[in-house]
């Protein structure tokens, strides 16, 4: 772990003075993992203001520091959502380093390939983090019942809506920060996001530790330490989701271009950059 460190807003997490991630924790309403819905909690103006600073600070800090930051910020109430994208297993590669503990979990849609949900065990035998499923109460041959077949092919929106959107918002109650894998070259609509920013949607701040890195810098760190990734990613896959939402790219393709192929969907949603302060 870096030994470098940042004059960075943190907040004043005293319980005494209510400092902005005690108060923001307060408004959530504590909860566990799988807890039931809460009221999103809402950022003050000043609270966004820090996150601001903070992520302006970071924004020439390494990953590895990037991540230590959220630790000692928000740990035990930092956690993680992944796919297993190599920006992901990069970030767990890291993490195992410097807080294997936190909360790591995969959002199991029940449409994954099997060799994304094959690296779980791959990622936990390597770095002692044993990443989570967790899914909908429904099985995919319920609700394909329910909705008189697959969502994916007629409202995608809704689909992942309930398979993902839903399920994050209902397991990240009692926590205040996540972390995410996105980048800003990956396209135009991450091009903005910031280090350190405040997810309207879920009530959390967001920390993107690879925002300024690079698919070159991934794909290094990957070969450089022999990180575990999906194969899916060698055999013309980039971009990895679930199966019926998800095709090889051709060459010269935009690397997310296989993902709602021929739609006009572009992001599942838990990373719509738009929505956030
Ligand atoms: Fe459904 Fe496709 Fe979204 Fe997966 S990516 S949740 S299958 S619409």
């Amino acid at each position: 772990m870096s030994s470098r460190r940042f004059a960075l807003p943190t907040g004043d997490r005293s319980a005494s003075s209510g400092g902005f991630f005690v108060n923001m924790k307060t408004n959530i309403n504590s909860g566990k993992p799988g807890g039931s819905p809460q009221t999103v909690p809402v950022a003050s103006d000043e609270q966004l203001e820090e996150f601001r600073r903070a992520s302006v600070a970071l924004e020439s800090a390494s990953p590895e520091e990037i991540i230590t930051w959220a630790v000692e910020n928000h740990y035990p109430n930092l956690t993680m959502a992944t796919a297993f994208g190599p920006e992901g297993c990069v970030i767990l590669s890291m993490l195992g380093k410097i807080e294997p503990r936190v909360y790591v979990f995969n959002l199991d849609t029940g449409y994954q390939f099997q060799e994304t949900l094959d690296l779980r065990d791959r990622i936990a035998e390597r770095y002692g983090i044993e990443v989570a499923y967790v899914g909908s109460e429904l099985s995919v041959e319920q609700y394909e019942a329910q909705h008189g077949g697959p969502l994916y092919e007629r409202e995608p929106d809704r689909c992942c809506f309930d398979r993902k959107i839903r399920i994050l918002r209902e397991h990240v109650v009692g926590f205040t920060g996540w972390m995410s894998g996105i980048r800003r070259d990956q396209s135009a609509h991450r091009a903005k996001a910031p280090i350190v920013g405040w997810d309207k949607k879920f009530g959390l701040v967001k920390i993107s530790p690879l925002a300024n890195w690079t698919k070159q810098e991934v794909w290094k760190r990957i070969t450089d330490e022999d990180v575990p990734y999906n194969p899916l990613h060698d055999q013309g896959y980039p971009s990895v989701g679930c199966r019926p939402c998800t095709r090889a790219v051709l060459f010269g393709e935009d690397e997310r271009a296989g993902r709602w192929s021929g739609t006009a969907k572009t992001e599942c949603g838990l990373h719509t950059v738009d929505d956030e302060d």
